[in-house]
C-alpha cells in the first residue's frame, strides 16, 4: 500500500529545526495513548505523570504553538488522565472539541449515534461478562473493545467475530463502522476519524502554509491524521513494538522517544525565541 519507509525524526532533526524556525506557528496533533503514554493492558491505568503534564502545558503556554490532543478517547477521561492548560481536547475522533477558549465543536448527528452506541455496549459487555479480559470501554458516540489481556490466538478471533455480529444486528442503516487497531476493536461513526480532527481544528485555528503541522500517533486511526497533513506537514508514527506500513515520513521508537522530541522542540524554541528578542 505504500512505497516508502519513514525515517527516524531525530536523523532530519537539523532540517526540521529550520523549518519550525521559519513557521509562523506549529500546530502540533498528539495522539494519546501509545504515542504520549506507553500501551497499557487496562486502558484506565494510562494516567500522565507529572513530566508529561508539565512538558505539555509549557509547550502550550507559548503562543506560537497549538497543541491538540486527538484521541478516540472521550474528552472527560482524556481530562481526567491528562489535564492540561491552554490545549485543544478532541475526542471521540473529531464529534466532540473542546479549544482553550472555551469554544466547542459537538457534532449534531451524534444523537442518532449515541443511543446505538449504548445499546451496541450494553450488548457486548453482556456477552463478555464471564470474560474478564476483555474490557469495553464506553465513550461518548463511540467504544472500543480492548483485548491485550488475551493471549489465546482462538479466543480472539471469537472476540472479533462476536464484536463484528453484535455491531452488525444493532446498525442497521450503516450509521457505524468497525476499526480493528492494535489489540483493540473500535466502533465509531462513519465519517469520523483522525482526518477530520485535523480539517476542524485547522479551519477553526485559521492555519496557512505558513504553519507547520505535526502529527504524532501509533495506531492505524492515526494514519487519516496522516495523510490530512502531507504534502506539507510532519507525520510521525511512533512505533512500538509494531512493524506495521505507513504512510508517516518520519518515526519515532516509543512515547520515550517522543518526550524526548517534545523536549528538543521546547528548548529550541525557547533558544530561537530568546535569539528573536
Ligand atoms: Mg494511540
Amino acid at each position: 500500500m505504500f512505497n516508502f519507509k519513514p525515517v527516524h525524526l531525530f536523523k532530519s532533526w537539523s532540517e526540521l529545526e529550520e523549518r519550525i524556525r521559519e513557521a509562523d506557528r506549529i500546530i502540533l496533533f498528539l495522539d494519546y495513548d501509545g504515542t504520549l503514554l506507553p500501551i497499557v493492558e487496562r486502558p484506565e491505568l494510562a494516567v500522565a505523570d507529572e513530566e508529561l503534564k508539565t512538558l505539555l502545558n509549557n509547550l502550550a503556554a507559548d503562543s506560537k504553538i497549538k497543541v491538540i490532543i486527538a484521541s478516540g478517547r472521550a474528552i472527560q477521561t482524556l481530562k481526567q488522565l491528562i489535564p492540561l492548560r491552554n490545549v485543544v481536547y478532541a475526542g471521540d475522533h473529531g464529534i466532540n472539541i473542546e479549544f482553550p477558549t472555551g469554544e466547542e465543536f459537538k457534532w449534531r448527528k451524534a444523537r442518532q449515534v449515541n443511543p446505538l452506541i449504548d445499546k451496541i455496549y450494553n450488548e457486548l459487555s453482556e456477552c463478555f461478562r464471564s470474560e474478564p479480559d476483555v474490557i469495553i470501554e464506553k465513550k461518548n458516540s463511540n467504544l472500543s473493545v480492548h483485548y491485550k489481556l488475551l493471549k489465546d490466538a482462538n479466543k480472539i478471533n471469537g472476540v472479533i467475530q462476536k464484536t463484528y455480529r453484535i455491531v452488525e444486528n444493532h446498525d442497521k442503516t450503516g450509521l457505524l463502522q468497525v476499526f480493528e487497531g492494535f489489540k483493540i476493536i473500535e466502533i465509531r461513526a462513519k465519517g469520523w476519524d483522525k482526518g477530520k480532527v485535523v480539517e476542524i481544528v485547522c479551519e477553526k485555528l485559521k492555519t496557512t502554509s505558513r504553519d507547520l503541522i505535526f502529527f504524532i500517533g501509533d495506531d492505524i486511526t492515526d494514519e487519516d491524521g496522516f495523510k490530512k497533513i502531507k504534502p506539507t506537514g510532519i507525520s510521525i508514527l511512533v512505533k512500538n513494538e509494531n512493524n506495521r506500513e505507513t504512510s508517516a515520513d518520519y518515526f519515532l521508537h516509543n512515547p520515550l522517544e517522543v518526550r524526548q522530541f517534545l523536549r528538543y522542540f521546547l528548548s529550541a524554541h525557547n533558544i530561537l525565541d530568546s535569539a528573536s528578542t
